[in-house]
């Protein structure tokens, strides 16, 4: 008799090395399924869901040095050079690639088009300008070219999105590369459920996703289209059934349709992280929503577990490791206290200051002047991504990605994605690199 002892899948995944990745942003998500893949053991702890949703939907590699960057991935490394406290120092422009590659392996072209070597332009929800590496499909048609003519229509009961505006600036803009566009406006009225008088894009964006709605909203918009325009429309088309909903719409008007983003929540950006989160949960990671990291136990340089405060008590998650990807002061992860002193609210890590400056000038009272110091603060981190505080590790099994990293004020040179990637696919690869997982047991054959 022949018989073949095969670990059971959780006996195989119990052994192998367990990590916990703190956040369930873009850098945190990318981070569990880099893990995952290999193999790893990974348990995704967050206090809520990331910043994608309030973000445009598309990602931002590097978008100004000041000057307008149009190959973001090929023009990191210098940047890195000149600004040596940036976290592209760290990161380098290898990791940011093999993070776009990765998210694209995650995401598909479905939800993101390019692959971070070129910044296309888009137009924002005032009209300006703005350069992006990779853009969900819904916006491709409405990419800033010279010659491009646009109708962009506005539906009076969204208050968040002004046709007039983003004409009107788009038809006295040059384009970087010396263009120009036409563009005319439009503002219809479209109620996406009855009687409802504040709706928000999510409102709009549900409407759409009903075949028959979605219908009737683009019979209506038929006679505003001229022949050879494209249709700009807010970026409400559809959430869960968004490619439906922009190709039908697209067939009744006849022309290219394209979504512009306006103020969160963001529609695109909310499809995107919807797509990632379900990838993590059904790549069994174990995703722990709605549970906020308030502390940690170490022993001999290491966090031995992270403390997670649910429903009034504490619960200790033991670990292999941590990636701390839980952003910066827009999540609370990084705090100002009333003494000047600013805290990782999380893991109560070490905090960078920018270079030359003490606590004292954090902040200066020139609005629209220089960026704010305080936005740089964050925690350091060596080349592997490992946190250290002088150089020096602060514990042998603790990493940190994304937003929470010390050394850049992201929405201003466009780097926040980047960011994220580049970080968390080399966390991920550090962690695996520390603490190897095993290869599946051999099968056993034992022969009677
Ligand atoms: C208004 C705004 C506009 C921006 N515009 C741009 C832009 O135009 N271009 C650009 O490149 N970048 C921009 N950024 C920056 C960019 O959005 C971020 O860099 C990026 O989202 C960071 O991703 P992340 O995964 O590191 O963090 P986040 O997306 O912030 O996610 C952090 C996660 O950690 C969780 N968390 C926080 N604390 C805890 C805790 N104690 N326990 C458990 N979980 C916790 C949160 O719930 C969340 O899930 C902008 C940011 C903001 C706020």
């Amino acid at each position: 008799m022949t018989t073949t002892a095969v670990p059971t899948t959780a006996a195989r995944i119990g052994a192998q090395p367990h990590v916990v990745v703190i956040g369930a942003g873009i850098a945190g998500l990318t981070a569990s399924l880099r893990l995952r893949r290999a193999g790893a053991r990974v348990t995704q702890v967050t206090k809520g869901l990331g910043g994608l949703q309030l973000s445009q939907g598309t990602i931002d590699i590097l978008g100004y040095t000041p000057d307008r960057v149009s190959r973001p991935l090929d023009a990191i490394d210098d940047y890195a050079a000149a600004h040596p406290a940036h976290p592209y120092a760290k990161i380098g422009a290898d990791a940011v690639r093999q993070g776009v590659r990765f998210l694209k392996e995650i995401a598909g072209d479905e939800f993101l088009v390019g692959d971070g070597e070129e910044n296309v332009n888009l137009p924002t929800a005032v009209g300006a300008v703005r350069p992006t590496a990779l853009i969900p499909p819904s916006m491709t048609a409405g990419v800033l070219h010279d010659g491009l003519k646009v109708v962009i229509i506005g539906i009076a009961q969204l208050k968040d999105f002004h046709p007039m505006l983003i004409a009107q600036n788009l038809e006295r803009t040059v384009l970087p590369d010396g263009g120009r566009v036409q563009a005319r406006a439009v503002m219809t009225d479209f109620e996406p459920r009855p009687n409802e008088f504040d709706a928000s894009g999510l409102t709009f964006a549900r409407a759409l996703d009903d075949p028959k709605t979605r219908r009737t909203f683009a019979e209506g918009l038929k006679g505003f289209v001229n022949e050879g325009e494209a249709v700009g429309l807010p970026a409400v088309l559809g959430l869960d059934d968004h490619q439906a909903a922009l190709a039908e719409i697209s067939s009744i008007l006849g022309a290219p349709v394209f979504e512009i983003s306006s103020l969160p929540p963001c529609v695109p950006g909310m499809r995107l992280n919807e797509k990632l989160v379900t990838t993590v949960k059904k790549e069994r990671v174990e995703f722990i929503l709605g549970s906020k990291v308030v502390g940690r136990t170490a022993a001999d340089g290491r966090i031995a577990s992270v403390t997670v405060g649910v429903a009034g008590h504490k619960r200790e998650i033991p670990c292999d490791a941590v990636i701390l990807a839980a952003g910066g002061f827009e999540s609370a992860a990084l705090r100002l206290d009333s003494h000047g002193t600013v805290h990782d609210t999380v893991l109560d890590l070490p905090v960078k200051l920018p270079e030359g400056i003490d606590a004292d000038h954090l902040t200066h009272g020139d609005y629209w002047g220089d960026p704010q110091p305080l936005f740089e603060v964050g925690v350091e981190v060596d080349s592997s991504m490992k946190v250290v505080k002088d150089g020096v590790p602060v514990f042998d099994n603790v990493y940190a990605a994304g937003g929470v990293l010390a050394g850049a004020t992201r929405w201003q040179d466009k780097t926040g994605e980047g960011i994220a990637l580049g970080s968390a696919v080399k966390a991920a690869d550090a962690v695996l690199a520390a603490l190897p997982v095993a290869a599946p047991a051999a099968q056993t054959a034992e022969r009677n």
